[in-house]
C-alpha cells in the first residue's frame, strides 16, 4: 500500500481525552478514530491489525474442532428472558422498536447459540460439537477510559461447546485450555491463567487467562515462572507468599488484564431452553455445555501497551500491519523496490510521499512496523538501508539480502 493513497494522517499529539497508552498511540498513528467513550472505528491500519489477530485465533479454533458461524447481533427479548439475562445481567443494552417489541444487542450470545447449535443435535451421535464466532459486542460498561481494553462496542471470540458427558466436556476443556496458551504466544503475549469460580451462571470451575499490564484492570499475584496466578480478589495468599501453584516462587502482586476466559457452563442454558439428546439408552439427556471467551480488540489494545517506546508502536510481527516499511528519500528506486518486494510476498507499506526523511522517520517510529527499509540516491548501485524497528543500528545491504533477512 501506497502512504500518499492512504486516508488517514499522523497527529503530532495524543488527544486530550484519552488517557491510555494504546489510545493514544493507536489514534495518533491512524489505526483507530474514536466515536465515543468505548466506541471505535478501525481504520485501514488497524483493520489490518485486527484481522491478522481474528486470523490467528481462528487458526487454533479451527485446529481444535471449532466450526466458524456468525451468529446474529440482535435478538429478541424472548431469548434472554428464557435464561433470566434479561433482568439479571446489567450490560445488557435493551432496544424498543415503534411498535414496541422488545430487543437485546448480543453481550454473549449462549441465548442464540444453544437452540441454534441444538436443533441439529438428535443423538448422541451428533455429539461433541464446538461452534463460534468473532463478533462485535455491545455491553453497557460503567467505565471505559481504557481505550480498547474496555469497549462498550468491542470485538470478542466466542466458541461454545457441547458434550455427551461431563468427561467429554473436561477433555475438550483442557484442549481448549492449551489452545489458548499457543493463541497469546503466537500474539507476543505472556498470558497466565487464574482459576476462578464461574461467576452469575455456575458455581463451576473456569480460567480467565491475564496479561500483566499496568493498562489492565485485574489485580493478580503471580510468580514469574509459574502459569497460573490468583486473583487478589479471591486470594487466600498475600504477595510476599510462596506461589502455592508451583511451590518454587514468592508471588508478586501486578496489574494485569483479561484477555480471554473459559468456562464450564454445565447444563444452565441446555435446561433453560430444555433441548435435550437420545443417549445410547434411548434416554434423553442435556448435554454438557462450555463457553470460550477471547478479547480480539482487547488485545490490539494490550498488545500497544506491552509493546511500546517513547517513539511510538513497536508491533510483533505476527500482528503487524506490514511487515515492511519502505521509505523512499529520494533517487528513482522506490518504485522498482516497491514492487520487488511485492512480488517477494512482502507486505510493504511504501512512504512515496513527498516529506523530510526526519518526518518519515518520526512516523514510521510511530506506526511500528517491524522492519524499516530506506532507499535514497545516496545509497550504492541496488542498496537499501534496513533496521528493525526493535533496534537503533542499521545495515546497507542489496534488496535481495534484505529480502531474505526479512523473509527469515
Ligand atoms: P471483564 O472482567 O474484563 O469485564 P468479563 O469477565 O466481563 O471481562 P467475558 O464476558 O467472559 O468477560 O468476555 C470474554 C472476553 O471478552 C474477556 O476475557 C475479555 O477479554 C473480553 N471483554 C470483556 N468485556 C470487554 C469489554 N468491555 N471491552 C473489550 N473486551 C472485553
Ligand atoms: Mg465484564
Amino acid at each position: 500500500m501506497r502512504q500518499s493513497q492512504l486516508f488517514t494522517k499522523i497527529e503530532r499529539n495524543a488527544p486530550k481525552d484519552e488517557t491510555t497508552i494504546n489510545a493514544q498511540l493507536l489514534t495518533r498513528a491512524g489505526f483507530v478514530s474514536k466515536l465515543m467513550a468505548g466506541v471505535y472505528s478501525y481504520l485501514p491500519l488497524g483493520l489490518r491489525t485486527l484481522e491478522k489477530i481474528k486470523t490467528i485465533v481462528r487458526e487454533e479454533m479451527d485446529a481444535v474442532g471449532g466450526q466458524e458461524i456468525s451468529m446474529a447481533m440482535l435478538h429478541p427479548k424472548a431469548n434472554w428472558t428464557t435464561t433470566g439475562g434479561w433482568d439479571k445481567i446489567d450490560v445488557l443494552f435493551k432496544l424498543k422498536s415503534r411498535t414496541e417489541k422488545e430487543y437485546a444487542l448480543g453481550q454473549s450470545e449462549e441465548e442464540v447459540v444453544t437452540p441454534t447449535v441444538m436443533k441439529y443435535v438428535t443423538t448422541y451421535k451428533d455429539l461433541p460439537k464446538s461452534v463460534y464466532q468473532i463478533n462485535w459486542k455491545f455491553r453497557d460498561e460503567l467505565r471505559s477510559k481504557s481505550g480498547l481494553l474496555r469497549g462498550v462496542e468491542f470485538l470478542m471470540k466466542d466458541m461454545y461447546s457441547f458434550h455427551e458427558t461431563q468427561e467429554d466436556f473436561d477433555r475438550y476443556f483442557a484442549e481448549v485450555k492449551r489452545a489458548y496458551f499457543r493463541i497469546y504466544e503466537r500474539l507476543g503475549l505472556t498470558a497466565k491463567a487464574t482459576e476462578a469460580s464461574g461467576g452469575a451462571f455456575t458455581q463451576k470451575i473456569s480460567y480467565e487467562f491475564m496479561v500483566l499490564t499496568d493498562a489492565g484492570e485485574d489485580d493478580i499475584l503471580y510468580f514469574d515462572a509459574c502459569e497460573f496466578c490468583v486473583n487478589v480478589e479471591i486470594a487466600k495468599e498475600k504477595e510476599g507468599d510462596k506461589c502455592t501453584r508451583c511451590n518454587k516462587g514468592t508471588l508478586a502482586k501486578a496489574k494485569a488484564s483479561e484477555v480471554g476466559n473459559v468456562f464450564d457452563l454445565g447444563q444452565k442454558f441446555v435446561k433453560d431452553f430444555d433441548v435435550t439428546f437420545t443417549d445410547k439408552e434411548g434416554k434423553k439427556q442435556y448435554p454438557v455445555m462450555g463457553c470460550y471467551g477471547i478479547g480480539i480488540s482487547r488485545l490490539m489494545g494490550v498488545i500497544v501497551e506491552k509493546y511500546n517506546d517513547e517513539k511510538g508502536i513497536i508491533w510483533p510481527e505476527s500482528v503487524a500491519p506490514f511487515t515492511a516499511h519502505l521509505l523512499s528519500l529520494g533517487g528513482a528506486d522506490g518504485e522498482k523496490i516497491y514492487e520487488t518486494l511485492q512480488k517477494k510476498g512482502i507486505q510493504v507499506l511504501y512512504d512515496d510521499r513527498d516529506a523530510s526523511a526526519g518526518e518519515k522517520f518520526a512516523e514510521s517510529d510511530l506506526i511500528g512496523i517491524p522492519w524499516r527499509i530506506i532507499t535514497s540516491s545516496k545509497l550504492g548501485d541496488g542498496k537499501v538501508e534496513v533496521k528493525k524497528r526493535t533496534e537503533t543500528e542499521s545495515t546497507v545491504m542489496t534488496l535481495e539480502e534484505a529480502v531474505e533477512l526479512i523473509k527469515k
